[in-house]
């Protein structure tokens, strides 16, 4: 009667970047890749100096 519709591709998009860690999400600095120390309302890299305030981070 009706043509034969194909079945739906069955691939999910995963557009999950990498985390090795969650718990350290957003703890590393986007500048050297080095930890961040949390201070009061921001994240201050100990390698190079390159902060991140809370507003930008959350
Ligand atoms: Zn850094």
């Amino acid at each position: 009667m009706h043509p034969a519709t194909p079945p739906p591709p069955e691939k999910v998009a995963t557009a999950t970047p990498p985390q090795p860690d969650p718990n350290r999400l957003m703890r590393t600095c986007a500048n050297c890749g080095a930890e961040m120390e949390e201070r009061k309302c921001k994240l201050i890299c100990r390698g190079c100096g390159y902060f991140l305030s809370c507003s930008d981070y959350y």
